[in-house]
């Protein structure tokens, strides 16, 4: 263990904690016991599926940041984008902090909103179907610390993209969306909203899994008793 490595790491916990955008990987890895490392790399090959939640040029979001603008000195418009609020441009897995750690009652991953942490129950640091669900938690933090007409952008962008890529989409986000529905679920496992909803079938689209897999809660083996 480096002795200065955890002094650094110490003192973003202590000093920083509410800045999202602090870097929290750094000295941390090599701190990470070889589980987390492994979860972390997982992490960041995932990255690029989440480039839409965080309004990447070439992403499912593109449409609603594009603008033409003017060159200083040129008369020429040309294509450009707004400037994005920071925490949409900055942010990635190094402003988080990643463990792999016992969780109560049987729970397999959590995201942490005000410690910023995902963790994962130990021997699921490489299961990709929960670390994406977690890692919808954790860019869905981003998004909802920013005014809701970023949510709503992703959240329309996403809906777009799958009308004629998933069977009966609405049928599924009606019976998902009800409040009575929501409340529930809610109250076991947090909030998962319908641009939740959305992502997570997305990423069940790109790893070609039963539609719910990324969900969990028993939507994926509903789908196939059905
Ligand atoms: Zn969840």
């Amino acid at each position: 263990m480096n002795e200065y490595s955890q002094m650094m790491a110490d003192y973003y916990e202590k000093y920083d904690a509410k800045n999202l955008l602090v870097d929290r990987a750094f000295g941390r890895y090599q701190l990470s016991t070889p589980a987390e490392q492994k979860l972390i790399d997982r992490v960041y090959q995932f990255e690029d599926f989440f480039s839409d939640m965080r309004f990447n040029p070439g992403s499912k979001t593109q449409e609603f940041i594009s603008v033409q603008s003017k060159m200083n000195d040129t008369d020429e418009w040309q294509d450009d984008f707004v400037d994005l609020p920071e925490e949409l441009e900055y942010v990635g897995p190094g402003n988080f902090i990643f463990r792999v750690a016992d969780l109560d009652d049987g729970v397999l991953g959590r995201f942490e909103t005000s410690k910023y942490t995902l963790t994962v129950a130990p021997g699921y640091e490489t299961n990709d179907s929960v670390i994406l669900h977690e890692m919808i938690h954790m860019y869905q933090a981003v998004l909802d610390s920013l005014p809701s007409f970023y949510h709503d952008a992703v959240l329309w962008c996403l809906y777009k993209f799958l009308q004629n890529r998933v069977a009966d989409l609405d049928k599924r986000i009606m019976a998902h969306g009800h409040i009575l529905n929501e409340s529930s679920l809610s109250r076991i496992g947090g909030c998962h909203d319908i641009l939740f909803l959305l992502k997570s079938f997305e990423l069940d689209l790109r790893m070609e899994y039963p539609l719910g897999t990324v969900f969990g809660y028993g939507m994926a083996e509903d789908e196939i008793a059905d």
